[in-house]
């Protein structure tokens, strides 16, 4: 893959095996992990409950085209936890997103979906944009693949401007708006929705008939439930992905009981999915992971070592005199190489550059010492398999990295 080669160029580092937050490479170079797969193993590499449960099952079939009965238990959990009572499995939350928009565009009859600006959502053209005076333009890949002007399917604009929204929305050809409830992908921190902005965007959604598309795929970060839990939201679609099976590719779609009820009036929604979608070794994954490792104990833990880290890292940032933020999310801390945390994608623009520079020596340092972190973007995850010798051996490297930058 393309981006595996841009942890440290030219070559990627060719991995042996980890287990937990530990790492071992083909040169015998030993990392203590935080970027744990850009998430995707959020919760340390090959957690014992669901290696176990995954081996069990590899033995009895992997895949049937049929369900087998851990998707009962898997779809009553996930309504339990997260509230949508209705539950598809795919692959990848990338997945998960395109069949949401697919079913959003089934349900409202509409055409058009409305992203944020420095959103990302996965490998999807509707959501591949860029925000150019105020229009959807194609991100760089687009460009240089020549795909189709994104701006006809897609609008975009600034998070945290209910203005905006309501401007957009008011036309009424909108079929979903597509939001990670706080953005995690501008790379210089994270963007916190201002008071009040969650329930503004609930209200204009419904005013005006557009569905809205939680994508809870970084933001269950933040607890066993999300930020949805967290802060009482209620989207009629809800994606998720990477860390919810503890490695094992999955994504997930939850559903209110209003968009089922208006899928059911037709029999095309049996075609969404693909043939591997929620098959019984993802699933035996994603039940074990859920009953056994995502826990509120497992948080609270993960929770407490991140709080650990951002503490050291900001105590370092200020002792030096750095114009840095650190931001956190539950269990997942960004830092941005600027003074204050982006309120949206414009301030994203302005300090993306200083920030390039100063991330590819950080990363650099950060790796050279021992520490694996997720290329281009300056975050820490914590596990429940990381410890507090792993937290400050962390704040250690990145104490020695702000020393000898200030020098
Ligand atoms: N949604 C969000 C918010 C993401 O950050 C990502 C990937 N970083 C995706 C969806 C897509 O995930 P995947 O690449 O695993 O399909």
């Amino acid at each position: 893959m393309g981006w595996h080669r841009r942890w440290v160029e030219p070559f990627p580092i060719y991995v042996r095996e980890a287990k937990g937050v530990h790492l071992l490479d083909v040169d015998g170079h030993r990392y203590v992990d935080i970027s744990l797969g850009d998430s995707g193993a959020l919760y340390g590499h090959s957690p014992e409950a669901t290696v176990k449960a995954m081996i069990n099952q590899v033995r009895k079939g992997i895949t049937f085209g049929l369900p087998t009965e851990d998707a009962i238990w898997v779809g009553e959990e996930l309504a339990r936890r997260l509230g949508l009572p209705y539950w598809q499995v795919y692959m990848t939350a990338s997945d998960a997103n395109k069949f949401a928009i697919r079913i959003a565009r089934a349900v409202t009859g509409r055409d058009m979906v409305l992203v944020y600006h420095g959103c990302y959502h996965g490998s999807i053209d509707e959501t591949s944009v860029t925000f150019r005076d105020g229009k959807a333009v194609p991100d760089s890949i687009s460009v240089v693949w020549r795909l189709p002007d994104p701006s006809r399917r897609t609008q975009i604009i600034e998070f945290n401007d209910v203005g905006a929204l309501e401007k957009a929305l008011s036309p009424q050809d909108i079929a979903c708006v597509v939001c990670e409830p706080a953005m995690t992908n501008v790379h210089v921190g994270i963007i916190y929705p201002e008071s009040g902005y969650h329930d503004a965007l609930r209200e204009i959604t419904r005013r005006y008939g557009t569905l809205l598309i939680l994508d809870e795929t970084h933001t269950i970060a933040a607890g066993p439930g999300g930020l949805i839990r967290e802060m009482g939201l209620d989207p009629d679609i809800l994606t998720l992905g990477k860390p919810l099976a503890g490695g094992m590719p999955v994504g997930a779609a939850g559903f209110s009981q209003k968009v089922v009820n208006k899928l059911m009036e037709t029999e095309d929604w049996r075609e969404i999915g693909g043939t591997l979608s929620a098959n019984a070794l993802a699933l035996a994954a994603l039940r074990a992971t859920l009953e056994h490792v995502m826990t509120e104990s497992a948080y609270e833990y993960m929770i407490s070592l991140a709080k650990r880290a951002a503490e050291g890292s900001s105590k370092i940032i200020k002792d030096a005199g750095l114009p840095w933020c650190v931001t956190r999310l539950g269990c997942r801390i960004e830092y941005g190489f600027q003074p204050a945390p982006p309120k949206n994608g414009a301030d994203f623009d302005e300090v993306h550059e200083v920030n390039t520079e100063l991330g590819k020596l950080f990363h650099i340092y950060m790796v050279t010492h021992g520490v694996l972190m997720t290329p281009f973007h300056n975050v820490v995850l914590t596990s429940p398999a990381t410890t507090t010798e792993d937290v400050d051996f962390y704040n250690g490297v990145f104490g020695q990295f702000v020393k000898e930058l200030v020098q």
